[in-house]
């Protein structure tokens, strides 16, 4: 089969996050940025499936500005054949991604789109789900077990009451779990190699899609500050402080 995998370059997860002091967004500007986590799991699933011998081409594509090369090229070292970059200034709201990707897929015709569950920058979990109901595909999201069953896939899905396992006939759309996979760190010579694999640039123009957002980004404001803990000597003087801490709450 033939796999797509989406990959957005965002802040790393390392990284703490400032807010600019304008309030018009979080900070960017020589901040350490990679892959986001869950596409690594997408990127790390469609390898093994090539591994174990049901995928013959993967292709990732990421939308965004020029430098989320780096982001496509972390994925041709861990494996993927080939990348497409839809270069894309500013921000690209969910609607018109889902929207990209799905002019991609007609493209290239793939058997299954690999997708991760969430982008951990705006935290939007909407494009797989997007992406499909533009499609009319089947969705598994939030996987956390594919297995490929005769010519569809059985996918095992974190859900709030547990574990469920749906069958999902192909074309469709896998959204990632972090506990699908441990990504592998690539080793320096597929970072190497992953230099001279083929790596489309195309401006997001040439696809004729409106991006304009539909959405307008008021303000943006860190959380609130949490007082500091401190240090109880003995458990007495715990209980008398959480005592104290419920009498004040009910007086409230
Ligand atoms: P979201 O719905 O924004 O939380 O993102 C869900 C998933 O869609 C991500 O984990 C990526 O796999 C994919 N995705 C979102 N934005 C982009 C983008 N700009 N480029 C490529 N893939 C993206």
């Amino acid at each position: 089969m033939k796999i797509l995998v989406a990959v957005k370059r965002v802040v790393d997860h390392a990284v703490r996050v400032r807010v600019r002091p304008d309030g018009s967004g979080v900070e960017t500007e020589n901040v350490r940025m990679s892959m986001n986590p869950f596409d690594k799991n997408a990127v790390e699933a469609a390898v093994q499936l090539g591994e174990a011998g049901h995928a013959d081409e993967i292709v990732v594509v990421s939308i965004g500005p020029r430098q989320s090369n780096d982001v496509i090229l972390t994925a041709l070292a861990m494996g993927a054949h080939r990348g497409i970059l839809i270069e894309a200034d500013g921000r690209v709201e969910t609607l018109a991604v889902a929207k990209l990707l799905r002019a991609v897929v007609d493209e290239e015709k793939p058997d299954l789109v690999l997708l991760g569950k969430q982008a951990v920058d705006d935290d939007s979990n909407q494009v797989g789900q997007m992406l499909a109901g533009l499609l009319d595909w089947p969705q598994a999201t939030f996987a956390s077990e594919i297995k490929v069953v005769g010519g569809g896939l059985e996918v095992t899905r974190e859900v709030d009451y547990g574990r469920a396992t749906i069958g999902v006939a192909l074309p469709a759309i896998v959204t990632a779990d972090l506990r699908l996979n441990t990504p592998r760190n690539a080793a320096l010579p597929m970072v190497m190699k992953a230099r001279s694999k083929p790596l489309a640039v195309r401006p997001v123009a040439e696809f004729g899609i409106d991006v304009a957002p539909r959405l307008k980004v008021e303000k943006v404001s860190p959380p609130a500050e949490r007082p500091g803990g401190r240090k109880l000597g003995s458990v007495d003087e715990l209980a008398a402080a959480i005592k104290s801490e419920l009498s004040e709450l009910e007086a409230l």
